[in-house]
């Protein structure tokens, strides 16, 4: 077979060499050891956790190497490709803080090793499979959708492997003059690699995450192009990541089985191999076993499930980091004030066989993390959070912002903060009572009280109450109100002696927080009537003492 000639048939516009090709992408003029890392998504619109979990594993090698991390667009299904869909990932991502040196962009791309839109560099992916058609490494095959199928049925008759391979690859050995032919009568046709690998031949490989692994060669002479011409994934990726200069290919594993073609394909270009890294699918607990996260059944398998709960972006990622590398957790302890960017990531930490996902486990993070924050912090996120998600409360935080900001500094700043708020969406419920028009009580008053005393709880207490008293002045004059009722005022002495009393201070304290906050359960209570003052204290307390002579019965019954 005259493999010039074929070349030159198949591809008689092509002009170039690949030597041209490779002149206008030069090596990249970067320190030893620098890694040159990429996201190559399908623009399909759904930017899921695994997305994220990959852009933070390329993104931290390269950076923290001084290297290049770019976004490199694999349009080439354009049957999967959502409009739309690059500028949103470019969003989501950068709202993590992942940040691209260059590649696509919303307005166009970025950067010198472009075009980086895949669709954009057919001409390209044509001068390096002219070069492997001259090598006779590659070949044109005319089989239609009909006769691959009927090879399907024929293989799975004869128990044989699936696949375009050895004497199931009809076009392999097919003469130049019939290429000819076919090719002038316009017969529609791929280009295959000619595969020289033999299933009985296992090659050693050592994969960044998964470590040494023993691969199966392939055999089968999968497509490079397709019949519109524009390339599969295999051969875009090999070309794309050969002229781009990436040095680590970060990726899921899901590509594995696909490693051995494409560990041939590059030796068949004569390029080097980047360093591989498969990240092991994310996994969850479901019952006693785990399971992988599916898009089905796991709404917080979408990035956008994060922003409309409201977890902090800080929060997200910080646990994607405890996920992602063993040591994260110990680091952090270690050095709990620290940048997270001071921590040196390291694929070598990396779980070969996958993370494990846990809900509980980022609301916990992201407690600790909205601990920290500074009363002001909080709020300019809730703001934000709210205005998006949650209008009628956003109105009310933008209405009062000193107001506001008193309300979340409660707690906060000492050794101890409070780690009450995971999310952005509990905010609403944890400081609704302190406004009017979104307050809904509930008034669930300790069992042990008779109606009479919590009647007179709420007549009496406006008498004791001083704004200007400390909190020790404040919590006395509860306890003075305590003994007036028989209540003992010193919890620890009525555990002493129960029979003596009716009850203790705290049942006096439960009564004024469920009128005031209108549930059992509030911040300090001392910091909420100062914040609140006097005169919408004591409304509480007179709304709260209306109901209950409006519920008589109902309170009395409960006894
Ligand atoms: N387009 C491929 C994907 O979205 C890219 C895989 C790779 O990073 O090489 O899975």
């Amino acid at each position: 077979m005259d493999y010039n000639a074929l070349a030159e048939l198949l591809f008689p516009n092509v002009k170039m060499t690949t030597e041209d090709i490779e002149k206008l992408y030069p090596p990249r003029e970067l320190k030893e050891g620098a890694v040159v890392s990429r996201m190559a998504p399908s623009p399909t619109g759904f930017v899921h956790l695994g997305n994220l979990v990959q852009g933070m594993t390329s993104e931290r090698l390269a950076h923290q190497s001084g290297g290049v991390l770019f976004l490199r667009v694999e349009d080439t299904d354009q049957k999967r490709e959502v409009p739309g869909a690059v500028e949103v990932l470019i969003d989501v991502l950068k709202h993590y803080g992942i940040v691209f040196d260059e590649g696509a962009t919303k307005d166009g791309d970025s950067g010198a090793y472009g075009p980086y839109r895949q669709r954009q560099r057919k001409d390209i992916y044509h001068v390096y499979a002219k070069k492997l058609v001259r090598e006779g490494k590659a070949y044109p095959c005319f089989c239609t959708e009909e006769e691959l199928a009927a090879m399907h049925e024929q293989q799975a008759a004869e128990k044989a492997n699936f696949g375009y391979y050895g004497k199931w690859a009809k076009f392999r050995e097919c003469p130049l003059e019939e290429i000819e032919r076919r090719i002038a009568a316009g017969e529609p046709w791929v280009l295959r690699f000619r595969s020289d690998g033999n299933i009985e031949n296992k090659i050693k490989f050592t994969d960044q995450i998964k470590g040494a692994l023993e691969l199966t060669e392939n055999d089968i002479d999968h497509v490079l192009l397709k019949s519109d011409g524009i390339p599969t994934y295999h051969f875009a990726h090999a070309v794309d990541d050969t002229l781009m200069h990436t040095t680590h290919v970060v990726r899921g594993d899901e590509w594995l089985p696909s490693l051995p073609f494409h560990i041939q394909l590059f030796r068949a270009l004569g390029k080097k191999l980047p360093k591989y890294l498969h990240i092991g699918t994310l996994q969850k607990m479901d019952g006693e076993s785990k399971r992988k996260l599916s898009k089905r059944k796991d709404p917080e398998l979408a990035l956008t499930y994060y922003q409309q709960e409201g977890y902090p972006v800080k929060a997200v990622y910080e646990y994607i980091l405890t996920i992602l590398n063993s040591n994260f957790e110990d680091w952090r302890r270690a050095n709990p004030d620290a940048d997270t960017d001071e921590f040196k990531f390291s694929a070598k930490k990396m779980n070969p066989a996958g993370s494990l996902f846990d809900v509980n486990k980022l609301r916990d993070v992201s407690k600790n993390i909205i601990a920290k924050m500074s009363a002001e912090e909080v709020y300019e996120l809730a703001c934000e959070w709210a205005k998006e998600y949650d209008r009628e409360f956003y109105e009310l935080l933008a209405g009062y912002p000193e107001y506001s900001k008193e309300i979340l500094a409660i707690g906060r700043g000492g050794k101890k903060p409070r780690k009450d708020i995971a999310i952005w969406k509990e905010l609403r419920g944890y400081m609704d009572f302190f406004f009017e028009d979104i307050f809904e009580p509930e008034y669930v008053y300790p069992e042990n009280m008779p109606y009479e005393d919590i009647e007179s709880v709420l007549r009496e207490y406006p008498k004791y109450y001083s704004p200007d008293a400390d909190q020790t002045a404040w919590f006395d004059m509860i306890k003075v109100l305590s003994s007036q009722l028989g209540y003992c005022p010193e919890t620890k002495e009525y555990k002493k002696d129960p029979g003596s009393w009716k009850g203790h201070v705290g049942d006096i304290s439960m009564v004024l927080r469920v009128a005031v906050c209108g549930r059992q359960q509030s911040p300090d209570m001392f910091a909420v009537m100062k914040i609140m003052g006097p005169d919408m204290l004591f409304y509480r307390l007179e709304r709260a003492n209306e109901y209950l002579k409006d519920h008589k019965k109902d309170f009395e019954k409960a006894l």
